[in-house]
């Protein structure tokens, strides 16, 4: 961004991010190729060998230095800058979804049962792309760009498990940004949130231990069904009663397991769930009522809960100041009407919230939609799609944030 310290504001037009722009526009057959490659052939979490040696190679051609086989399948690459100091850095996901690709286009997955349904590959896609862009402006860097590709976002949270192998050091991260599609919004927009954007998650296990007898004389044993039926109901009112109605709280039991045959009474069932929260007062709350009434519950019909809650991802909190650096990047690109300010959270999870309780950065939304095209379904849906123009922009907008800040 020449001397200029910010990417700039819609007001004033902004020759740079322009040229930028036309120069992601220039490289689409290149990354639209990158794309559908890896859209053909997904890969699970901590399984991305054929991707991560793809971006390997790509790197290579680019000239980037770059190491891999962090937590056996991530890749980190590093654009060196003027001075030897904090890097900014920019993250994009590398799995893709145990699901059945039911769409009709020569790019469509060639893996039965796997399929890029969260825009993975887009953001992998959009990753090398900014990279390409950054690489070619390395005299406008004042510190280096740290590009992490990182396995298992749907399912470990890979983000831990590179943070634990020193993502974040070496050199240290001073900010980072990471960006999502999202099929609700147009292509040619950005969506941004302040503050909390994602909910924290936890994962529940709920066992009931009743005592078997036969069906005919249940008051002989513990009928663990029955105490679970009561468990799961009063359970749903820990949001309803002991949450502040002005906040957001998520309780869901996924599974129920329990008993053996129609003519005994079952000893033993299974609930599975999850917990959703945003704040983390609520879900301190939360989680301690969920255990005690059950708990409780239980031991009133005579039987016993054992209560399993594991943590899983952290609510993901953006950095205003870094909001605002992606605000000025996205408005220099599409200008103000094309920025979107998000204004709720949503209780979805998303595993970049790691980087953000270590580091100051931001997630924010990249739209995808196209309805004119049809590209309208959401993350995770069989049909999902971008509107491949979006990659141009996603490559534009990461390397501005890297240069805005
Ligand atoms: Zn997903
Ligand atoms: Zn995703």
């Amino acid at each position: 961004m020449d001397s200029s310290p910010s990417p700039g504001v819609a007001s004033e037009p902004d020759h740079s991010a322009a040229a930028l722009l036309d120069e992601a526009r220039a490289m689409l057959p290149w990354m639209v190729d990158i794309r559908r490659d890896l859209h053909r052939h997904p890969e699970l979490g901590l399984e991305e060998h054929r991707t991560s040696a793809r971006v390997c190679a790509l790197l290579d051609e680019l000239g980037i230095a770059h190491r891999a086989g962090l937590a056996g399948t991530g890749v980190v690459g590093l654009i060196p800058g003027r001075e030897d100091r904090a890097a900014v850095a920019l993250r994009a996901d590398l799995d893709a979804l145990p699901l059945q690709d039911a769409k009709q286009t020569p790019y469509r997955s060639e893996v039965a049962g796997k399929m890029h349904a969260c825009g993975h590959d887009v953001h992998t896609t959009i990753l090398l792309g900014a990279a390409r862009l950054l690489a070619a402006r390395r005299e406008e860097l004042a510190g280096p760009v740290k590009l992490i590709f990182q396995p298992a976002e749907e399912t470990v949270g890979g983000a831990k498990l590179l943070i634990e192998e020193g993502v974040l050091e070496e050199p240290p991260v001073a900010a980072i940004f990471g960006l999502h599609v999202d099929p609700e919004l147009e292509v040619g927009t950005f969506g941004l949130r302040y503050g909390q954007r994602n909910a924290s998650s936890d994962d529940l296990k709920l066992t009931v231990h009743g005592r078997s007898a036969h069906a005919a004389y249940p008051a002989g044993g513990v009928d663990a069904i029955v105490v679970a039926a009561q468990v799961v109901s009063a359970v749903q009112s820990v949001v309803s009663r002991n949450v502040d109605a002005r906040e957001s709280a998520v309780i869901t039991f996924g599974t129920v397991n329990g008993g053996t045959q129609a003519n005994i009474v079952a000893s033993r069932v299974e609930l599975v769930g999850t917990v959703r929260c945003l704040d983390p007062r609520i879900r301190e709350i939360v989680l301690r009522r969920v255990r005690q009434t059950a708990e409780g519950v239980a031991a009133g019909l005579g039987a016993r809960a054992e209560v399993e809650i594991r943590p899983s991802y952290e609510a993901l909190v953006n950095d205003d100041a870094m909001v605002d650096v992606v605000r000025r990047s996205a408005a220099a690109l599409v200008g103000e009407q094309g920025v979107v300010v998000i204004d709720r959270p949503n209780m979805g999870v998303e595993d970049f919230a790691f980087y953000l309780a270590k580091v100051p950065g931001a997630f924010f939304s990249l739209g995808v939609r196209n309805e004119a095209e049809g590209i309208v379904h959401p993350i995770h849906h069989e049909l999902f799609d971008v509107d491949e123009s979006s990659l141009a922009l996603g490559a534009a907008i990461q390397a501005l944030n890297a240069l805005g800040v």
